[in-house]
Order: C-alpha cells, then structure tokens, then sequence
C-alpha cells in the first residue's frame, strides 16, 4: 500500500482508495493524477488532509485482479494471516478508519452506466452520492460483507466505467472531484448535488458453463416471467416484478452473471443543499 497525503481546503478529512483490484488501472491512474493536483499539505491553512491510498501494488505491477485473494472479498482481513490480500486488508482499513468520508474506485466488466455502492447509509455517504454525476445506487448492505465499504464507515465505492477505457479514467477523475468539492476539501468550484435512484441488492446471480446469454441491461427493469441470463446449465427466468440487473455481464465474471437488484427509492441530496437540474 502506498499513501500520498495531500492538503484539504477546508477541515475535512477525506481518502480515496485506487487499485483495490490489480487488473482495474483507472484507479491508480486517478490517484496519481490527484496527487499532482492537489497541494502538499504544509501549503494550505486548514487541518483537512486528502489520503491517497494505492492499494494493491503487487497486483497493479502483474496487472492481476489479486495476487493470493480477493481484497475486496477479504475485508476487514486478517494481520497473521499468510494470505497477502487478508493481512493488507486491516491496514487499509486502519488508514482510512478516522476519515469523514471514503471514496473507493472502481472499474468492471460490465456496461455503463456508472453507478455508486455503499453499504450503510451515513450522512456522509448521502453527501458522497447525490454529489456524483451518477443516477443510480446500490445498497449492497443485503450482500457480501467483506468489501471495504461494508467495513469502512462513511464509505462509497464507485464503478466508473469499463476495465481499461480511457472513459472509465476520465469520468471516474470527475467523480472524485465532484467528492472532493462535496465535502470542502476542494473549493475551486461549488459543489453541486442531484438525486439518485436506490437499487437494493438482492442476491448473486450464478453462472455454470457453456456459451453465455444475457438478455437485459444494468438498471432496466426485467419484465416478470422473461429470462435474464443463461447458459448450459442455467435460465435464470425472473418471476416477480421490479428486479433489475446490476453488473450484468457475459464473459466478465467467471461465477456470475452479475447481481439481481430492485428499485426501492430515490436518495435525496443533503439538508440544506438545493438540487440542481
Ligand atoms: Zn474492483
């Protein structure tokens, strides 16, 4: 792990975490970028500090997605274990423990939209959400509990495009910007906010073998009694209405085709702060 501090504007105290997994490049490119960017912490006033964490680096340089586990199924991880992924995790999260809000970056397999994850809803995490150029997020509070946002308090991890896109780099350096202005640790703008549609998610959806169909789009609406996804041993056909698919993907993922969610609200913007068109 790798963390570069950088000054706040203000007093907050805020982290964003790249390269969680070694095969997802935008992460670490946008940390880099930031560290460029933003002021050395002895050049600003405030008590805010910026922590830029590169996660995984032994993964990054064999642009593997982990080298022994998951890290971002290993959490909150394990100091003595032998595992390299499961004794790096507790140390992310004690750099990132203290913080007012943590920005996670991500990239996937799957198509756009990009959309926002948390796992518990904070205030903090609201103010995260509804300042990102994003319409949707996932409540994945129902799901695994060994990612880091279902660790870290006022947490949100972002899926900012497609693995490897110069898009996905791009739009996820204006998201963290948009994070960083969110919670005054960047005053060169105002921040501003927009509602977004909540996605709870509900389960996993398994993949076995064969020649892989998927049949519906992230966050459309798969009408009741159609089929989802399939493959030679499986047709998942949905029997109740309102479920959407998120992360949908045929060859992304080798286990699952991607997450089944539903639509279960919208989250408004902070308090006090006016949403914009
Ligand atoms: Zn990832």
């Amino acid at each position: 792990m790798e963390i570069i501090e950088r000054g706040a504007a203000g007093s907050a105290r805020v982290a964003v975490v790249g390269g969680l997994h070694g095969d997802e490049p935008a992460g670490e490119r946008i940390v880099r970028r930031l560290a460029d960017l933003l002021p050395d912490p002895d050049e600003t006033a405030g008590e805010g500090i910026v922590r830029l964490i590169i996660a995984n680096e032994p993964a990054l340089e064999a642009g593997v997605r982990y080298t022994d586990t998951d890290l971002n199924r290993a959490f909150p991880g394990d100091t003595d274990s032998d595992e390299y992924e499961r004794a790096l995790a507790p140390e992310i999260v004690a750099a990132v423990d203290d913080m007012d809000a943590v920005f996670a970056i991500h990239t996937s397999h799957s198509v756009p939209p990009p959309f926002a994850i948390y796992s518990e809803l904070t205030d903090s995490v609201r103010r995260t959400v509804t300042a990102m150029p994003v319409d949707y997020v996932l409540d994945a509070g129902g799901l695994r509990s060994t990612t880091l946002d279902s660790v870290a308090p006022h947490s949100v991890s972002v899926e900012v495009g497609r693995q490897g896109s110069q898009q996905a780099v791009e739009f996820g350096l204006e998201s963290t910007l948009a994070f960083l202005r969110a919670h005054g640790a960047l005053d060169d703008e105002p921040p501003t906010f927009t509602p977004a549609t909540v996605v709870e998610g509900i389960e996993e959806v398994p993949k076995g073998g064969g020649e892989p169909h998927v049949n519906y789009a992230n966050f459309q609406e798969i009408p009741d009694g159609a089929v989802f996804a399939s493959d030679a041993e499986y047709t998942h056909r949905v029997d109740e209405p309102g479920i959407v698919p998120v992360l949908a993907s045929e060859h992304g993922y080798e286990e699952i085709f991607g997450l089944y969610g539903r639509i279960t609200g919208t989250l408004e913007p902070p308090s006090g702060e006016v949403a914009s068109e």
